[in-house]
């Protein structure tokens, strides 16, 4: 019989390292990359009863992989969820999450502050299949408890949010939520699941996309959805089974191997990022510097509350406006210019011109992205070479 993990609760690194791992009968030690497509029965009686249920194989790619299902168990491990299933990507995820769940007629509640392609779904694709899609500013519990005072179906969150950092008092809204009827989806990417449990803090379904610090190196796009067995095994597995955001079995291993590290690159990126937060507070060309755990974020005590560290990302802005944002991004010896994140290389964004280009100078003025604003993703570098790069920038800006 090969070895299985003890029953007593598992540390977080040690799920990262083990957990899920279901070792071939080649007692292989690293998890296994089965890149197969489909899967073959010894027999037809075999086939029949795995279709009808009564017999469990793996069939196809598209409902499950060996490789897959070590990540997945590896994720629901670490949430502290009951089940998980991966997409291709973090859009995927949330596009499967929400779908899985709605039909014509429903009402949907969502936080204005989202990724942009969420924002996409909930104000352009949703109101084609005859769902309602209603923002509220996701920092004012006024406004959701006006929002939530009618029947909905769904509220979509993000905390903290890109690129503001702003945060949702999850416990607050949720309980709103399940008084209007509402699945409570949190899109978790900037919290990471070591530094925010949404699922412990009164969230249904917790997405993720794995591309970001899970893989942690810039190789591969995955998604992932977390929450009840009975809602993933009856709502969301038929939906992805059927219409196939199904993830590449090769990506799954790569975050696996991802994983294995994510405990000690999440804290090393905090650390740098609140260091980075105080030395761009300190300078006069910056207007604002925001980290959730810094004391001038406006929503501190919230964030203290929340989350067990202030995350990876650092938004600030600069006095001089879109030029003097260009000439800081180009003034960059180390840091990249790109729009992912979650990666061990530093990267800055310019939101206005990139990410929240296509919602418009009014949307953005209502999320506080200004023509300054730079997302900065704190990467693994030397914190001091990166204070160095950031100082030069900030002199030539
Ligand atoms: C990146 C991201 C997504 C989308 O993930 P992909 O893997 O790029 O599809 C969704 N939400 C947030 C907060 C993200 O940062």
């Amino acid at each position: 019989m090969p070895k299985t993990l003890p029953k007593r609760p598992l540390r977080p690194a040690t799920l990262l390292v083990r957990g899920g791992t279901n070792r071939s009968n080649h007692d292989e030690t690293a998890e296994a990359l089965f890149l197969t497509s489909g899967f073959v029965y010894d027999n037809a009686e075999q086939a029949e009863a795995t279709f009808a249920g009564t017999a469990q194989h793996f069939q196809y790619s598209r409902f499950g992989n060996p490789t897959t299902a070590m990540l997945e168990q590896r994720l629901a491990a670490l949430e502290g969820a009951e089940a998980c299933r991966l997409t291709a990507t973090g859009m995927a995820a949330v596009h499967a999450a929400m779908l899985s769940h709605l039909k014509a007629g429903d009402r949907v509640v969502a936080s204005r502050a989202l990724f942009g392609s969420c924002h996409w779904i909930v104000s352009t694709l949703l109101p084609r299949y005859g769902i309602e899609g209603v923002f509220v500013d996701g920092g004012d519990l006024a406004q959701w408890e006006a929002a939530l005072a009618k029947p909905t179906a769904l509220v979509l969150l993000e905390t903290p949010s890109n690129p503001m950092l702003e945060l949702v008092d999850l416990p607050a809204v949720a309980a709103l939520a399940h008084r209007a009827g509402a699945l409570v989806v949190v899109d978790n990417v900037f919290a990471t699941p070591l530094l925010q449990k949404p699922l412990q803090l009164g969230a249904d379904v917790v997405v993720y996309s794995c591309t970001k610090h899970m893989d942690g190196q810039g190789r591969v796009l995955g998604g992932a959805v977390l929450g009840s067995k009975k809602w993933v095994d009856e709502v969301l597995q038929p939906f992805i089974r059927n219409t196939g955001p199904s993830i590449s079995p090769f990506n799954a291993w790569v975050i696996l191997k991802g994983l294995e590290t994510l405990h000690l690159r999440v804290p090393a990126m905090c650390r740098s990022a609140a260091a980075i937060a105080e030395f761009l507070g300190g300078r006069k060309e910056v207007a604002r510097a925001l980290y959730p755990f810094a004391e001038s974020h406006p929503q501190h005590a919230l964030a203290k509350r929340l989350m067990t560290d202030g995350g990876t990302l650092v938004t600030f802005d600069l006095k001089g406006g879109k030029e003097a944002a260009f000439r800081f991004c180009n003034a960059l010896q180390v840091i990249d210019i790109s729009n992912n994140l979650g990666d061990s290389k530093s990267m800055v964004t310019h939101p206005a011109t990139t990410t929240h280009m296509r919602i418009g100078a009014e949307e953005r003025a209502k999320l506080g992205i200004t023509d300054g604003t730079i997302r900065l993703s704190v990467g693994l570098e030397d914190v001091a070479d990166l204070i160095e790069d950031l100082g030069a920038a900030l002199d030539a800006a």
